[in-house]
């Protein structure tokens, strides 16, 4: 078993250039070479991959991995290639020829790893196949597509307890990035794992900056400014509710000078695989899309992902947010939200087909979003507890803990507002009733007789923008909700009751004043280098990469490239040694990288 672990050790650092593991990559690791089977819950950037790639490499034998989409699969098999390891996809996009030349290498042994979609994989064909082949083990990746609550569910992915039955003695291991304990539960039962031992690494993404931000001016101005003061030339994803504003976004960004494509199912599937290109290749710097961009998406150098609506669960949250920085550099995770968002989401949630307990269900996720929306502590805090890490520090990079928000007692504002939306019978929208509240007499109004009401100018001592930054407040926390006919009126909620008799206090963040230039205080810099070796060294990998037709990434990642810059390697043993060179790699573009430093140096 050490010894097994010894060789593990030794792929690591020969094939991926890596000098240690990353817990509980070893665990794993050692667990799989032991034959036992195992659950890894990590978050995105975390290390997934080698948990099955290092064992795969290790062991005799071909390991298979089930993966939902064929854009993940491609992504991996491109990268493995570069290391120098035979892997290949099957999957239903090729043609006779090309799985006719994988089942060849297959049968021949020289098969690394094969990725499968689980369509595919439980063909009876498939199945012959593998039985014929010696499989060291099974990875099932995205494992949560098993839960029937989440929002990726395959039902293909039910079926892959029948990988047990068939082969009983090959150990499996399950993967995911989501981390709440109900989907953990599934995936166990799911899939026949309940003995198997579970894995998990902080949910914490220590290098993705918070901040999450309402009101002020419209939102994709505020992102406009966002994204000029901190990342001009990176890459971002922005995400957006509908396709309309999905177009509407991208070519606003592009009128600002950005170069930005957008991404939604309602684009056919060439431009949609052309647009995922260019952004994989650098070849355009952002994308803004629906929540249908992204799953097949291995980027790892993202450095923001950009909200321009509230996504309706801190699940979502976390795996849309969780796309920037997997390289682990410094990104940021950016949202702006507005009274329109929740009155949307809510509505969608009443409106579905889905039966009461689902509704309830997507009810509770939403509030646990709108939660974080709200929070005046540190976002990071309250996004872990929901992942059930309990934490008792703040973590010094979200923009509560950086600049802690003013807030303000508004439980009597609250009262005047909450009794504004019963005198008026439950139906109108929040800008009739800041009318009633500021005492703002006009025809519409007089109609209803609202000038004659109790609460008919009793709210002049606050500006408008006060008031309807207190009412988003109090639909973001369920003390009114929309009115369940629609056309934009509120109710009261449950919950505004105990504010109505005083019974409970509501403290709001002071009105918005945010200016773009004083936002950026505090903010943690790129730690990207700015000179003419970075513009070379990016430039002779993008040469690379061009000529072998993959990402940049692929070549090196950033920080492998940072690392080049800092340590400015004169010899093939002191690139060697810089973390993400492995042995193939070095072979490949060593020469071509100490041809570049030793001009630098000359
Ligand atoms: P996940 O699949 O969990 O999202 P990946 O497997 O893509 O994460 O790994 C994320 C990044 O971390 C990759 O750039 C990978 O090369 C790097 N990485 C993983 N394990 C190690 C390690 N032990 N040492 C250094 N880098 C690692
Ligand atoms: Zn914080």
């Amino acid at each position: 078993m050490v010894d097994a672990l010894q060789s593990a050790r030794e792929v690591l650092q020969q094939v991926f250039g890596f000098s240690d593991f990353r817990p509980p990559q070893d665990e794993v690791i050692a667990r799989l070479l032991d034959g036992g089977d195992a659950l890894v819950l990590m978050p995105t950037g975390g290390g997934k991959s080698l948990c099955y790639q290092v064992p795969a490499l290790t062991l005799p034998g071909t390991a298979v991995v089930i993966s939902p989409l064929i854009a993940l699969m491609e992504d991996q098999v491109q990268a493995l290639q570069q290391y120098g390891v035979t892997a290949y996809a099957l999957h239903s996009g090729l043609d006779a020829g090309d799985t006719q030349r994988i089942e060849e290498a297959l049968g021949e042994g020289r098969v690394k790893l094969l990725y499968v979609a689980p369509e595919r994989l439980l063909q009876e064909r498939s199945l012959r196949l593998l039985a014929r082949l010696q499989i060291n083990l099974f990875a099932i990746d995205e494992a949560h597509c098993v839960s029937q609550w989440g929002h990726d569910f395959r039902p293909e992915y039910l079926r892959l307890q029948l990988l047990h039955e068939r082969f009983p003695t090959v150990p499996r291991v399950a993967l995911t990035a989501t981390a709440d304990p109900r989907t953990r539960e599934e995936i166990r039962s799911r899939l026949g794992l309940l003995q198997a031992p579970v894995f998990q690494r902080s949910f914490d993404r220590p290098n993705i900056h918070y901040r999450l931000q309402s009101g002020g001016e419209s939102g994709r101005q505020q992102l406009l400014h966002f994204i000029r003061q901190h990342h001009a030339e990176d890459s971002g994803i922005v995400y957006c509710l509908s396709r309309k504003r999905v177009e509407e976004t991208a070519q606003w960004l592009q009128e600002h000078g950005l170069s930005a494509l957008p991404y939604h199912a309602g684009l056919d599937a060439a431009t949609r695989r052309r647009h995922q290109a260019m952004f994989q290749n650098d070849e355009v710097r952002i994308v803004v899309a629906t929540i249908a961009f992204g799953m097949g998406i291995d980027k790892p150098d993202v450095r923001f992902v950009a909200h321009l609506n509230l996504p309706k669960s801190l699940e979502s949250y976390y795996q849309e947010t969780g796309r920037a920085g997997r390289d682990g550099l410094a990104a940021d995770a950016w949202l702006h939200y507005g009274l329109q968002d929740v009155v949307q989401l809510r509505q969608m949630i009443q409106q579905s087909e889905a039966d009461a307990a689902h509704k309830a269900l997507e009810l509770e996720r939403l509030e646990a979003m709108l939660g974080l929306c709200e929070t005046i502590g540190c976002r990071r805090r309250e996004l872990l507890a929901y992942f059930g890490e309990l934490r008792e520090q703040p973590c010094g990079n979200c923009d509560n803990c950086i600049s802690p928000p003013a807030v303000w007692n508004a439980s009597e504002a609250a009262q005047k507002a909450l009794s504004a939306v019963h005198r008026t019978g439950q139906r109108f929208g929040i800008q009739h009733l800041i009318d009633v509240l500021m005492g703002r007499d006009h025809p519409r109004l007089r109609s209803f007789g609202h000038h004659e009401l109790s609460v008919f100018g009793i709210g002049r001592d606050l500006p408008a923008n006060t008031w309807r930054s207190l009412f988003r407040h109090l639909a973001l926390r369920g003390q009114i909700l929309p009115h369940p006919e629609g056309h934009g009126g509120f109710c009261l909620g449950p919950r505004a009751r105990p504010v109505l008799r005083g019974e409970e206090e509501v403290w709001i963040r002071a009105p918005a004043t945010e200016e773009p230039s004083k936002s950026a205080t505090g903010h943690p810099r790129s730690s990207t280098p700015q000179d003419e070796l970075w513009e070379q060294l990016r430039a002779l990998r993008l040469e690379l990469a061009r000529a072998r037709g993959v990402p940049p990434y692929v070549i090196f990642h950033d920080s492998t490239l940072q690392e080049i810059h800092r340590r400015r390697p004169r010899d093939r043993a002191a690139l060697a040694a810089i973390p993400g060179v492995g042995e193939r790699k070095l072979e490949n573009f060593g020469e071509d990288f100490l041809r570049l430093m030793r001009e630098q140096q000359a």
